[in-house]
């Protein structure tokens, strides 16, 4: 297959730059660079777009994003072995790529990108579901970003794009679909990744709706969700006691069953008891 770019394949970068993968910094490198345009092409179209990369590490993901047609990258990476090797591409598109070396929990990248801004990582896992929870959870809707394409482990990718009767069904899969369409866009084994992490994994694709599926407070759905998942087994009226002291009446109201249990109720019947908590 042809080379995305005049740059040198990222095995070579690797043994230039001595970036042995560090553990601690959930390092698993994807080396391919037709996989890595593969991923930067779901993240749509990226051509007058801004994108935000965290942990662009070796540079794979960044290459196929620029290869693809994106505006300006942003990367933002803590490991400083790094920088050296991403300098490189900067020089190989001049004006389109900048990093900031420091920590993606700490740093708000927001005041270097100018919309419309999409969001594209190969993340450590830990990390990645913290900033999917920041990112689906802004003061304000709709949010800077217009789509995220991130890197998960496919057992919390599945937790995302979960159904109401499936055990990955839960908060995660709530907060994700309730102002964003989800979906898994690429299955990827362990030995895609150098070195291979222990499970198999999945790019998930969300695009923000430009407001919420089903109207509800924030506030509410978030508390009345994180409690009926808290106790899945326990039936609402029973989970929900700490909510309202009226829940059976509320839930009657939203059209739930009081013996239901958190894993059948649907998005937008958990947004119809937000609606009839907030009137009481
Ligand atoms: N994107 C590269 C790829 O696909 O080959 C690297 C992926 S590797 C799974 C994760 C990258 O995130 C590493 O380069 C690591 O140094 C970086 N990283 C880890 N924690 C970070 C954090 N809190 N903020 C920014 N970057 C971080």
């Amino acid at each position: 297959m042809s080379a995305i770019d005049s740059l040198p394949p990222l095995r070579e970068v690797i043994a230039n730059h001595q970036l042995s993968a560090r553990k601690s910094l959930g390092q698993n490198f994807l080396l391919d660079l037709n996989l890595t345009a593969k991923i930067a092409r779901q993240a749509g179209d990226l051509t007058g777009c801004d994108v935000l990369e965290i942990g662009p590490g070796p540079g794979g993901l960044t290459r196929g994003l620029l290869a693809e047609g994106a505006r300006r990258v942003l990367a933002v990476e803590k490991d400083t072995r790094c920088l050296p090797a991403l300098q490189e591409i900067a020089d190989a598109y001049p004006g389109r790529f900048e990093v900031i070396n420091g920590d993606a929990l700490e740093i708000d990248p927001l005041e270097h990108l100018t919309p419309p801004i999409r969001i594209a990582a190969n993340l450590p896992y830990n990390v990645g579901t913290e900033l999917l929870v920041r990112w689906l959870t802004p003061k304000e809707w709709p949010p800077f970003w217009q789509s995220l394409t991130l890197m998960f482990q496919r057992e919390v990718a599945e937790r995302i794009v979960a159904q109401p009767g499936s055990k990955a069904y839960g908060r995660l899969a709530i907060l994700a679909q309730w102002r964003a369409d989800a979906r898994i866009v690429l299955s990827l084994p362990p030995g895609a990744f150098t070195p291979p992490p222990k499970v198999s994994s999945a790019v998930v694709h969300l695009d923000a709706l430009p407001e919420p599926r089903f109207p509800a407070d924030a506030t509410i759905l978030s508390r009345v969700v994180a409690a009926a998942f808290n106790q899945r087994r326990k039936m609402l009226r029973a989970s929900l006691k700490g909510i309202s002291p009226d829940i059976e009446a509320h839930l009657n109201a939203a059209g739930i069953p009081p013996t239901e249990r958190a894993e059948q109720v649907s998005l937008e019947a958990f947004c119809a008891l937000a609606r009839e908590l907030a009137k009481a």
